[in-house]
């Protein structure tokens, strides 16, 4: 029997799997809408998302928000953010393997609740685990790989464009290449203004 979102998020915070429940401060679940065409998923919590229980929060957050408008895509209407792994790595380590097979199987769940046409992994972790394990993320992403029916593409990770801001034009493009394919496939459309007629 297929889980339900009632089911999932409270097993998933309660979860101890992996070593990651021992330090952490919050299971960061996900955040967006639960219906939506695309979803972008990283490779776990860093601090600030630790002590909030949200993805993409501290600097890297307000840049990856920023990008997100400037395609007409947010987090509180149109995507759904998840990770890796919903538990913070010490010192913003990389997850180890183990971890992230621990973790998959509520990422699993939630893709297969959410049914997304597009998944857009921010960073080399995701990318590696989801799309192939000898992807090239600084040479190919922005690139759009098919698996299972679903459309997948990499992007740098924001805290990896905050280190090297150099690379923002290049990461900025792979996001209107998504807006393109999603107004090819006419998805998340964008929202029509308010109609305001006083
Ligand atoms: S990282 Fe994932 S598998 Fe590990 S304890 Fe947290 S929720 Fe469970």
């Amino acid at each position: 029997m297929k889980m339900t979102w009632e089911d999932l998020e409270p097993a998933c915070k309660e979860c101890r799997r992996c070593g990651l429940c021992e330090t952490r401060t919050n299971v960061v679940f996900g955040v967006g809408n639960r219906n939506a065409d695309v979803m972008f998923i990283g490779e776990g919590p860093g601090e600030n998302e630790d002590l909030q229980g949200e993805p993409f929060v501290g600097r890297g957050g307000q840049l990856l928000d920023k990008m997100l408008a400037a395609v007409d895509l947010d987090r509180n209407t149109n995507i759904f953010i998840a990770n890796i792994v919903k538990c913070r790595p010490p010192k913003n380590r990389d997850p180890e393997p183990g971890e992230q097979e621990a973790c998959l199987p509520w990422l699993r769940a939630q893709v297969s609740l959410i049914r997304p046409k597009i998944i857009v992994c921010l960073g080399r972790v995701a990318a590696m685990k989801l799309i192939k394990p000898d992807i090239k993320i600084t040479k190919e992403h922005g690139i759009f790989f098919e698996k299972g029916g679903v459309l997948m593409m990499g992007t740098l990770h924001p805290a990896a464009l905050l280190r090297n801001p150099h690379n923002k034009p290049g990461a900025f493009e792979d996001f209107l290449k998504l807006r393109k394919k999603l107004d090819e496939l006419q998805l998340a459309p964008v929202e029509s203004e308010p109609f305001d007629c006083f």
